[in-house]
């Protein structure tokens, strides 16, 4: 029969030699296919303790972002709702009250501002339509859990840290301080 692909290999009907009924041959070809991926660079890592760099296209988890001041950028203004594709974010606003200029950049706040990460396809079209800077994707993801609940993410777990009261963890998720565990590939 005419073979489509040349990948065809007829099946060897023929009986076995001696050599090959006491299947020695056969473990050694085997065993030696073993010990050349021992020589061989490894493909896994001790995750999580190592991590590899991600792509510099990756979008991961979302932050909520603040100003060199530590007010909030975000003002509610809902143009990451509409224009996410999967209706994964959900807010509400509130107005600012005297006194609270510093905690708040506009007169206006998201007093509630929740994304869904199990609906989130991480595209990244809230970060374009934003007009304040207010939120991007970083560079790492949501972490595994057991209730379908705790992968909402609330106001608290999307802020950013302070970066007037606490530099350092600011740092640390603005991605300015160096990861070390990060493999270099
Ligand atoms: S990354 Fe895309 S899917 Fe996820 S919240 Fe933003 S716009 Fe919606
Ligand atoms: S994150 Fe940006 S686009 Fe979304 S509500 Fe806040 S200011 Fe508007």
């Amino acid at each position: 029969m005419e073979s489509l692909t040349q990948r065809a290999k007829p099946v060897d009907r023929r009986p076995m030699n001696w050599l090959e009924k006491i299947y020695l041959w056969e473990i050694f070809k085997g065993m030696s296919i073993t010990l050349k991926h021992f020589f061989k660079k490894k493909v896994t890592i001790q995750y999580p303790e190592q991590t590899r760099p991600f792509s510099p296209v990756f979008r991961g988890l979302h932050i909520l972002n603040r100003d060199e001041e530590g007010r909030e950028r975000c003002t509610a203004c809902g143009l990451c709702a509409v224009a996410c594709p999967a209706e994964a974010i959900t807010m509400e606003a509130a107005e600012r009250l005297p006194g609270e200029e510093d905690l708040y950049r506009e007169e206006k706040y998201a007093a509630r501002y929740e994304i869904n990460m199990l609906r989130c396809i991480f595209c990244g079209l809230c970060e374009e339509a934003c007009p304040k800077d207010a939120i991007y994707l970083s560079e790492t993801f949501a972490p595994a859990n057991y209730s379908r609940k705790s992968f909402i993410y609330a106001k608290d777990d999307l802020l950013i840290p302070d970066p007037v009261t606490n530099p350092e963890e600011y740092a640390k998720a603005k991605g300015l301080i160096d990861k070390k565990k990060n493999l270099k590939s």
